[in-house]
């Protein structure tokens, strides 16, 4: 049994801010680390209803984010579907969420420092954390660092960059209600426009043969119109967003004394890019198996839980993107049949709640398919959306 005294958390976004808090509450002396503490981080700041009911200190805070009821997804022929979501997503600001975790953090009784950790070296006590500043001593280390996780290779296996998507995007003054997502042709990854509470988080994030983060923001230049939004007083972002091969995932992400959560471990959902859930998820699992004194079951609470979801989208994340089904590419049926059959839209509706595993999506869509085809040819007869445009309607064949 190994009992950690003194836990150092290197970096507080929501993985690193949330393990302290849960820490502290356990009775646990925790360092928190964080250069920026509460900052802008780059990210669209998107919360499914399953990760606010699993936390309801995220619906219940005194905290400003933007409720969202309505989406509307865009094909890559132009085609559009829009729909009301059952359960709401929450947006919040990053700098606003990551507050509010370092607060509860704070008040749980982590010693918060606004410091940049610049090396970690084992020691005969345990560990040595070195800051700008000066040097603290812990027995566990736990790595919240991020997607650019600077003590990844010195852990575990370096990640080469077929295990990231390139994201930029910016802020844009406004707001609504609806959460707009546009697929491109060739584009292994998508545009969104997330509205928060006073602005939008609008991105562009993927993978594309031969293409950087400057391509990127040119296509994203090129369809900001589109969402009626202008860039006058936009602030630029950029950023990675870890995006494991199956491979990858099976690499270390704990061992002797140390852990990593978060985006550091590449807990990340390779087709969505949704990275927020797992940073919390994964802060609590490790915090369970610490307070059992148990670091060592920290892998297998994670095998058990989320990482087989994070499997099996890294697996289908090529064939979603690039992929055909039923005679189109996925993509394309997937919003033709969001627009033509109501069976199908209450499967989507579940999705953007977080509550459709990858794992059993296949068996529902195939189980389901009779109806769906049923709706579908229905819908097309008598009564054809009004917000679909066919592909006629914008020049394709
Ligand atoms: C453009 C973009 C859009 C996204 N949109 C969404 C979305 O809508 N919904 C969603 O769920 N996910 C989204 N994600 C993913 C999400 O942002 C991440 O999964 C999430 O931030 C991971 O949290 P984390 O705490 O692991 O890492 P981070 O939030 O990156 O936090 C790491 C922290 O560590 C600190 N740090 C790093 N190194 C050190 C050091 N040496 N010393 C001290 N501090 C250090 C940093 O300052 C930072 O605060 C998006 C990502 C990107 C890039």
């Amino acid at each position: 049994m190994h009992t950690s005294k003194r836990i150092a958390v290197v970096g507080g976004g929501p993985a690193g801010a949330f393990a302290a808090a849960e820490l502290a509450r356990f009775g646990r002396k925790v360092v928190l680390f964080d250069e920026k503490l509460a900052w802008e981080k780059p990210c669209g700041g998107g919360l499914t209803d399953k990760a606010i009911a699993h936390w309801p200190f995220l619906r219940e805070a005194q905290a400003e984010r933007n409720w969202i009821s309505h989406c509307q997804l865009i094909a890559p022929s132009g085609r559009k579907v829009s729909f009301p979501l059952d359960r709401q997503i929450a947006i919040f600001s990053r700098k606003v969420l990551n507050g509010l975790l370092i607060e509860k953090a704070r008040q749980a009784g982590t010693q918060v420092c606004q410091e940049r950790v610049i090396g970690i070296e084992r020691t005969t006590a345990g560990w040595s954390l070195r800051t700008t500043s000066k040097s603290y001593g812990s027995d566990f280390v736990v790595l919240a660092t991020g997607a650019r996780n600077s003590f990844g290779k010195q852990f575990s296996r370096r990640l080469g960059p077929e295990n990231f998507m390139m994201a930029a995007g910016y802020y844009i003054p406004g707001t609504h209600q609806t959460v707009q997502i546009k697929f491109l042709k060739d584009l292994h990854g998508y545009i969104w426009v997330f509205p928060r509470a006073d602005h939008f988080s609008v991105g562009i994030c993927g993978r594309m043969q031969g293409m950087n983060t400057a391509s990127l923001r040119r296509i994203l230049h090129d369809s900001v119109a589109e969402f009626g939004l202008t860039l006058n007083g936009a602030k630029f972002y950029a950023h990675i967003i870890p995006s494991l091969t199956v491979n990858a995932l099976q690499r270390p992400f704990s061992g002797d004394g140390w852990a990593m959560i978060g985006d550091a471990a590449g807990f990340v959902d390779a087709i969505t890019g949704e990275g927020i859930y797992y940073s919390l998820r994964s802060a609590e699992q490790l915090a369970n198996a610490l307070q059992q004194n148990a670091p060592e079951k920290y892998p297998g609470f994670v095998r058990e839980d989320f990482l087989p979801e994070l499997e099996h989208a890294s697996r289908i994340a090529g064939r979603f993107y690039a992929g055909d089904w039923m005679g189109d590419a996925v993509i394309e049926r997937m919003v033709q049949l969001t627009a033509r059959s109501t069976r199908f839209r209450e499967l989507m509706r579940d999705l953007f709640a977080g509550t459709q595993e990858y794992s059993d999506l296949r068996e529902r869509v195939y189980r389901n398919l009779p109806r769906i085809a049923a709706e579908a040819v229905v819908s097309t007869v008598w009564s054809p959306p009004s917000d679909v445009r066919s592909r006629a309607a914008v020049g394709q064949q």
